[in-house]
């Protein structure tokens, strides 16, 4: 296997038990001692709830996204920077890898504004501090990627004005996986993949091309699971050539599916 640049997008329900951590940050280097490079972009969804939960704020979500309202951007910031990226970079670096905190604000990498949503029945909806991401420079992944560094990145990022943003961290990582020229996009989660009948795993679809994305949207496809299929498509639109949703609280799928090509989770196609 030639070289390859990997982008993993750890999300907030797989990343609860400190054991899994250590085998995804096993996983990790097993990745870069066969050569790829990596990076990863995290959510953190139950700490997040947790720290809002904490200050008495509610968590609301509009089509699998986080309503931010101001207060609650500041205790998002925190959990997810604080918390999250922090813990992170400790059981990354326990493993010998030499992982690098990050948010999407440093060195200016990643620029927002805010998100204007629009609902599938056509109204707009205000999700607060949710930011749309309108550039990315590439320059600091490239800098730690090419030394050796694993870049863990933070899903917020300012707006020009400097308003911080609560960016989705699917669409942060499928965004930044075009930007970097990532050759691929492996989306953990908390389920095997997306299933044709939630939550039988047994109903599991292995592949999906974009028409049956848009056949699926909003009905198979629901919550959390759109902006993911979302950001694959779009990952792939951009020239990433492969995007894959597999299941983080198992994994092992990782070097399954990089190393021995098993055929797990749910592959998204143009
Ligand atoms: P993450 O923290 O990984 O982003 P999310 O809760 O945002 O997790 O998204 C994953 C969730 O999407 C699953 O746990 C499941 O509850 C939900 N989901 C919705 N529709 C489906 C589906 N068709 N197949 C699998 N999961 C689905
Ligand atoms: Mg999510």
């Amino acid at each position: 296997m030639s070289k390859q640049r990997i982008l993993i997008k750890y999300g907030g329900n797989a990343m609860i038990s400190p054991q899994l951590q250590q085998e995804i940050a096993a996983q990790i280097f097993k990745l870069q001692e066969t050569g790829n490079e990596v990076v990863m972009v995290h959510g953190g969804g139950p700490f997040i709830n947790k720290a809002l939960e904490k200050a008495a704020i509610k968590s609301q979500f509009v089509d699998g996204l986080r309503v931010t309202e101001a207060i609650a951007f500041a205790e998002i910031q925190k959990a997810l920077i604080g918390e999250v990226n922090a813990d992170l970079i400790s059981t990354l670096n326990q493993n010998n890898i030499k992982a690098v905190g990050l948010s999407g604000k440093d060195g200016g990498m990643v620029q927002a504004k805010k998100y204007q949503h629009q609902a599938a029945d056509g109204s707009q909806v205000d999700l607060g501090l949710v930011g749309d991401i309108t550039h990315i420079d590439d320059s600091l992944i490239n800098l730690l990627c090419g030394s050796g560094y694993v870049p863990v990145v933070a899903c917020v990022a300012d707006g020009t004005d400097g308003t911080s943003y609560n960016i989705n961290a699917d669409t942060f990582a499928g965004k930044l996986a075009a930007a970097i020229h990532a050759d691929q996009l492996i989306v953990l989660t908390d389920v095997d993949g997306l299933f044709l009948r939630f939550p039988d795993p047994e109903s599991i679809i292995h592949e999906l091309d974009e028409a049956a994305v848009k056949e699926h949207m909003g009905t198979t496809i629901q919550g959390g699971m759109i902006p993911k299929i979302q950001s694959c498509v779009l990952a792939l639109n951009a020239g990433v050539r492969k995007a894959i949703i597999l299941n983080g609280t198992k994994p092992a799928q990782i070097s399954e599916y990089v190393i021995e090509n098993k055929k797990i989770g749910t592959t998204l196609t143009l």
